[in-house]
């Protein structure tokens, strides 16, 4: 096998490994790894560091191992997890680029199935779509300057951005990008600011045609960060640079953003990625079957795509873990099978939200007690965030009316059934509310 061929073996296992991984863990210990040469019938993996190798070594290195064999169809394979180089050794690698020193070695790490080539348009990305492409096809700055995409969890935001990053690169024309979430940029600020090296911090961006920042949302609340950030942003706007930027909500809604940059985000071109539609779903299933080779009847990918509708990447891990499975048992992968593994990733999202849980995250919210909640009182603070966590509990667990009412001490199930559509008309004519629940939301699906 060539390093190429290497190099995306290990790319799918990671792939793989993010799918059954906690996604904290997956990007503490995993993702920042890469394939770097192999020895014999060992591939050599190398981390950002010995503590990181050390840790994911003890850690996941028998499940990395199991996923290796069982994507490469190799058993004898094995893996090596090394840290970065302490100097100069057998192994060669390209030397970093000037001014990174510091960082890991995958700063900008671009996932290799992230291209346009592989990001199914629909009518639910058109916009978002079409918005990226534009930018990496006119000359330097484009009308659409910055490009904002936004939309909820798993819906293809950083597939889109990181589309852009891999069409410069392979451009023939020598334009530059840099493409870094918007934590890693907090994070190499707070370095730079330790080490008085804010010169340098800025360096970086100087000769880049691009800048891309993913999730842009971290930054609430991070002053100072947002300043840097904002003077960035003015001198790549004004040399004529493309700036893209990802969120997980629209510009008008990030809360402790300053509201220069807020309306710096309104001024180009705002386009919002919203969950597919049964067509586009199918039409991704379609693309991820193609390329996990497996073999799965219109029956079975119907079966999937009625079901898991709000997030590409549970129907992304729905696909992996059926390969994997098949791959291991040596089954068909039929209806039975495809039925079972919907119920047990579906049923693990409402296991984990229980009444308790959804209840807990409502008061903290709107900063009531739980008990409060639970309580008598008939105030409208009290009562909205009650009938609020009422609402939510409907939608995100199976628990019956009577259950609802019998959780908040025992009121009947005409009550629950009220304030539920209490909710649902004042929050569509209240925007206040109705964001504040799309919050909560949120918070909760990431739970
Ligand atoms: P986000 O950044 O919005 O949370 P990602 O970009 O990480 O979501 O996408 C989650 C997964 O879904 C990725 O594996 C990505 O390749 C896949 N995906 C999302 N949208 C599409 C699409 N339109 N076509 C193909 N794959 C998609
Ligand atoms: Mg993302």
């Amino acid at each position: 096998m060539d390093d190429v061929t290497n190099t995306e073996l290990w790319e799918r296992c990671l792939s793989l490994a993010s799918e059954m991984m906690d996604e904290t863990a997956f990007r503490s210990w995993l993702e920042k790894s890469s394939f770097e040469e192999q020895e014999g019938s060992r591939l050599l993996i190398r981390f950002p560091n010995s503590f990181v190798a050390g840790h994911a070594r003890v850690r996941y290195g028998d499940m990395m191992e199991k996923i290796l064999r069982d994507v490469s169809g190799r058993p004898d394979l094995g893996l090596n997890f090394v840290g970065s180089p302490a100097g100069p050794g057998p192994v060669s690698r390209p030397s970093p680029t000037p001014g990174r020193s510091h960082e890991g070695p995958r700063a900008d790490y671009l996932r290799p199935s992230y291209t346009f080539e592989r990001f199914v348009a629909g009518p639910n990305n058109q916009l978002a779509y079409a918005g990226a492409l534009a930018v990496t096809k006119e000359g330097g700055a484009s009308s659409y300057n910055p490009l904002f995409l936004y939309g909820g969890v798993g819906l293809g935001k950083t597939h889109l951005i990181q589309a852009i990053a891999h069409r410069i690169r392979l451009q023939p024309d020598v334009r530059t990008y840099r493409y870094l979430s918007a934590e890693l940029f907090l994070q190499q600020y707070i370095a730079a600011l330790e080490r008085s090296e804010i010169p340098l911090f800025r360096n970086r961006y100087l000769d880049v045609d691009f800048l891309l920042m993913d999730d842009i949302q971290f930054l609430k609340g991070k002053e100072r960060t947002q300043e840097e950030f904002f003077h960035r942003f003015n001198e790549f706007y004004l040399n004529g640079k493309q700036i893209v930027i990802t969120s997980d909500r629209p510009p008008h809604e990030l809360e402790d953003v300053e509201e220069r940059l807020v309306s710096r985000f309104q001024s180009g071109l705002v386009a919002d990625i919203k969950p597919p539609e049964y067509e586009t779903r199918l039409a991704i299933l379609h693309l991820l079957v193609r390329d996990e080779r497996i073999v799965v009847g219109d029956d079975v990918l119907d079966f999937i795509a009625r079901s898991v509708r709000k997030n590409v990447r549970q129907l992304a891990g729905v696909i992996h873990r059926l390969a994997a499975n098949s791959r291991l048992n040596g089954a068909d992968i039929d209806m039975d099978l495809a039925q079972k593994e919907i119920s047990s990733s579906l049923g693990s999202i409402s296991k984990r939200l229980t009444a308790g849980s959804i209840a807990s995250l409502v008061s903290q919210s709107f900063g009531v007690t739980p008990n409060q909640l639970k309580g008598k009182q008939r105030k409208r603070e009290v009562l909205i965030p009650r009938q609020v966590a009422m609402f939510l509990i409907r939608e995100f667990t199976s628990l019956s009316l009577n259950e609802i009412g019998s959780f908040f001490s025992g009121r009947d199930h005409s009550t629950v059934l009220n304030s539920i559509t209490r909710i649902e008309l004042l929050s569509s004519d209240d925007p206040t509310l109705e964001r504040k629940i799309a919050d909560i939301r949120r918070e909760l699906v990431s739970i």
